[in-house]
Parts: C-alpha cells; sequence; structure tokens
C-alpha cells in the first residue's frame, strides 16, 4: 500500500477536487434516481478481476451514479427528515476515514474518544439530565432506540428472577416513529400504541396502564414518548409522562432523533420540560445538529446499566478493560462494537463554529417552518393541517387528490427542482394525503419556499 504511484497521486487529486467542490457547492443537483436495469446499461460490470481503474470508477459514479442519488442537503430538499452537513464536519469525515482509528476501545482510539466525548457533553448538557449521565454516538436513532430498548429490558430483568422468560410490554403512541416497532421486534417485546397522532398526553399513558389486565400490567417495562414526531414535529407531553413512569418504577426513553437539536434552540427548549427525568435519550447528529451520515446517539441517565446490558466478553476483549487501557469503551453502551468514530466530524464542526452558531441554524430552520406556515396562511390555495411545529409543517393544496400530491412531487423531482413529499394525516378514521415541509437546511430562503407553494397553482 506505501507505493504511492503517480496514477493514484493523480486519482486522489480528482477526487479531492470532486469532494472540495461539493462541500463549497450550495446549490448541488438534485438529483433523481433511475431503475436498476438503467444504471445496469449504463455502468456496465464494475467489479471486474483487473479492476476498472480509478479513473472510470470515477467517472462512473460523478456522471452517472451520484446523478441518480438525491443530495439531502440541496436547499429545496424538504421531504422527510433532510439533512445539511456543515462543511467542516463533512471536511472531518474525510479526515476521520483517512486516520483509520478505532472507535470501540480507549485502548486504541483514546485521543479520537476523549474528542468524542467533548460533543457528547455537550449533548448531555442539553437535555439536562443530571450529572453522571452520558452516552454515546451510534449508527442513528434507531439504533440509538434498540440500545436504549436492550437496556431497559435487561434492567428490568436483574430486577425479578421470575422476569427472566417473561416477554416485556413497551408503551409508546402511534405517531412514535417506525423503528420503535422495527426494534421491539428485535428484542421480541410488543409494542403497545396509545392511538393518538397528536401530542401523547400523561392521561393517556395512565389509561392505557389501567386497562391492562394484571398480568399484561407486569410485563410493562419501559414508555417511549417522542421528542419532536417525524411526521409533525410533536413534542409529546415528557413532563406528565416522565411523572407516571417514576412512580411506576417504568423505564422513560425519549425518542428526540429528529427534534433533540432543537434543545439547543431557546425559543423552544421550554417544549422539551421533563426530558431531564428521561432514563435514556435519543438524538441524531445527522439530523438536526448537521452532522453527515451516519451519526446518532443514545444517552443514559445512568450509563452502568447500559455497561451492565452491552458490555461483550471474550478472552481477545480481556485486555481492553485491562487497568492499563482503562478509559471510556464507546463499545459497552451501544450494540456495536468495530466503529468509526463517528462523532468526530461533529466535534471538529462544533469546535470551530461553537454552539453559538448551532442554535442560530436551528432557530432559522424553526423560523422558515414559521414563514411557511403564514405564506401558506394568506394564500387561497392553501391550508395549515395544524400549526408549525419544530420545522414541520403539514398543509393542504384545497381540491387536490392523494393523485395530486404524488405527481406534484414527480413533477418537481425530476425537473430538479425541489424534493417535496406528501404524508399522511389521520382524519377519524380516516387518512388525508396532505404536503409537507420539514426545514433543516439554514440555506434555505424565504423564496425557495415561495417557488414551490407557486408550483401548486
Ligand atoms: C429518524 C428517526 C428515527 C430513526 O433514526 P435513523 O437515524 O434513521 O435510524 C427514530 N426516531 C425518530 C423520532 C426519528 O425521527
Amino acid at each position: 500500500m506505501h507505493n504511492i504511484d503517480l496514477d493514484l497521486i493523480e486519482m486522489t487529486l480528482d477526487v479531492m477536487k470532486y469532494a472540495i467542490g461539493r462541500i463549497t457547492d450550495k446549490n448541488p443537483e438534485l438529483g433523481f434516481p433511475k431503475k436498476a436495469e438503467e444504471l445496469q446499461e449504463l455502468v456496465g460490470e464494475t467489479i471486474t478481476p483487473k479492476g476498472i481503474g480509478g479513473e472510470n470508477a470515477f467517472k462512473l459514479f460523478r456522471d452517472v451514479l451520484m446523478k441518480a442519488s438525491v443530495s439531502i442537503d440541496h436547499p429545496r430538499h424538504l421531504a422527510f427528515v433532510p439533512a445539511s452537513p456543515t462543511r467542516a464536519a463533512v471536511m472531518f469525515d474525510l479526515v476521520t476515514s483517512a486516520s483509520s482509528v478505532h472507535g470501540a476501545f480507549w485502548l486504541e482510539g483514546a485521543g479520537c474518544i476523549f474528542a468524542e466525548n467533548q460533543a457528547m457533553k455537550w449533548l448531555v448538557s442539553l437535555t439536562g439530565l443530571p450529572n453522571g449521565a452520558f452516552g454515546v454516538f451510534t449508527s442513528g436513532g434507531t439504533e440509538a432506540n434498540l440500545s436504549a430498548m436492550v437496556t431497559a429490558r435487561e434492567n428490568w430483568r436483574s430486577q425479578d428472577e421470575s422476569r427472566k422468560h417473561t416477554r416485556g410490554i413497551i408503551i409508546s403512541a402511534i405517531s412514535a416513529h417506525s423503528s420503535v416497532r422495527a426494534m421491539a421486534k428485535v428484542i421480541d417485546a410488543d409494542v403497545l400504541s396509545v392511538p393518538t397522532e397528536d401530542r401523547f398526553e400523561a392521561w393517556q399513558l395512565q389509561q392505557k396502564l389501567d386497562s391492562l389486565t394484571p398480568e399484561d400490567r407486569k410485563r410493562v417495562f419501559a414508555v417511549i414518548a417522542t421528542g419532536g414526531t417525524t411526521n409533525a414535529g410533536i413534542i409529546d407531553d415528557l413532563d406528565g409522562i416522565a411523572e407516571i413512569c417514576k412512580r411506576q418504577n417504568l423505564w422513560f426513553h425519549v425518542d428526540a432523533a429528529y427534534g433533540g437539536g432543537a434543545l439547543a434552540a431557546r425559543s423552544v427548549r421550554h417544549l422539551f420540560k421533563g426530558i431531564e427525568n428521561a432514563d435514556s435519550v435519543t438524538i441524531d447528529p445527522h439530523k438536526w445538529l448537521f452532522s453527515p451520515y451516519d451519526c446518532g446517539a443514545v444517552i443514559y441517565k445512568n450509563p452502568d446499566l447500559a455497561k451492565a446490558a452491552h458490555s461483550q466478553e471474550g478472552s481477545y476483549l480481556d485486555i481492553f478493560s485491562d487497568e492499563g487501557a482503562q478509559g471510556f469503551n464507546p463499545s459497552d453502551y451501544q450494540i456495536q462494537l468495530t466503529r468509526r468514530v463517528r462523532g468526530l466530524p461533529l466535534w471538529f464542526s462544533l469546535a470551530m463554529h461553537g454552539t453559538e452558531r448551532y442554535e442560530q441554524a436551528i432557530e432559522r430552520g424553526i423560523e422558515l417552518a414559521k414563514h411557511a406556515g403564514k405564506m401558506i396562511q394568506v394564500s387561497k390555495h392553501t391550508q395549515l393541517v395544524r400549526e408549525p411545529s419544530l420545522s414541520c409543517v403539514l398543509f393542504r393544496r384545497l381540491g387536490w387528490s392523494a393523485e395530486d400530491y404524488r405527481n406534484w412531487t414527480y413533477k418537481n423531482h425530476k425537473a430538479g427542482y425541489a424534493l417535496v413529499a406528501p404524508t399522511k394525516v389521520r382524519q377519524g378514521n380516516e387518512f388525508e394525503t396532505v404536503a409537507r415541509f420539514c426545514f433543516i437546511n439554514p440555506d434555505t430562503t424565504e423564496k425557495d419556499i415561495r417557488g414551490i407553494l407557486d408550483t401548486m397553482i
């Protein structure tokens, strides 16, 4: 690997040139998917015994493959939960890879894990969790939720031998993210859903608990509330739910994968009251904290419980818990062993810009949602479904069917103009298709919003 030849140097320069160009481009091409057969036609077989050469492979990437992939940081990409990694963080993602550091154990990654932990300390401070609370960076919100559920379940079982073979129950609302139900399958637990797409309130949790048979009631080990629902940006009654969980000795997890960034925004921080009483919290820096994919985080009030649930044992791993290697091993607190130090790009960007810049950028997303709300209200074609919440805006184009929304999405996307997708909201027993904006990118402008709304006329 160390005989660097000229071709390699040239290819490296090409790649770096592309990366720098892309990092500094505020208006990247939006990108539109092609069918696999089409791509096969255009690209051919790239994996061959002799290789097709870096230049060829890179050309295919740049001219075909990337054009068939969406740039999620496009300022008019307002679908799903977009992303907008800072230039500093993207640059440092390259450095993180180039540095080849194993991020599971202090023995190998001490310096980088130390830096990750400084960024984590700031995240923990945003939650207001008590001293001793700490967390680790994960591949995303799904893994963070899973790691928290495993910890909750193991802790519950450790309190009573008879629970060893009992299938647990988690209570959440139907507005909770799909990963909650998916990860409950992984740990073979049941999820009971409170039927609300609006704010999940404490009395609804109490009602659910009261409705259970004594047998089922004994199986409940955790409650999951959402700090910013993915569809509508709604923050559940964290304070009231926390209180019930405390009284009834239930693990309280707050999934703030999307909304967690807003903990840094003074204008909305009060809405999260109660999060400081959580047993665990999920926050995705790759959503509203401007980190490149993939970077989630799970935070525990008592990290020792996570360690008891997650630390792996094996003769070849003994050295990592040896005294000489003493330090914080990220692998002890979530399900992944070998990991990149994926918190490093966030660390570098935070260190460079300072936390105030983050607060401003997050407030900008909230402000854009408010602006959009006003524009939607004054137009006679459109109507708000509900007041904007955090950076999510749900609205309808009067007179449109589900089909109309679908066509509108494809038309804007195909034209390379915008990616804005419809969603569904429950109206009684029916589902209504509506339009949705989610703002993350602080470079999105009022003009962008106006332009997109004009495509609905
Ligand atoms: C996005 C999201 C998740 C899943 O996170 P990934 O990073 O996609 O795994 C979980 N919960 C909520 C509330 C989310 O918005």
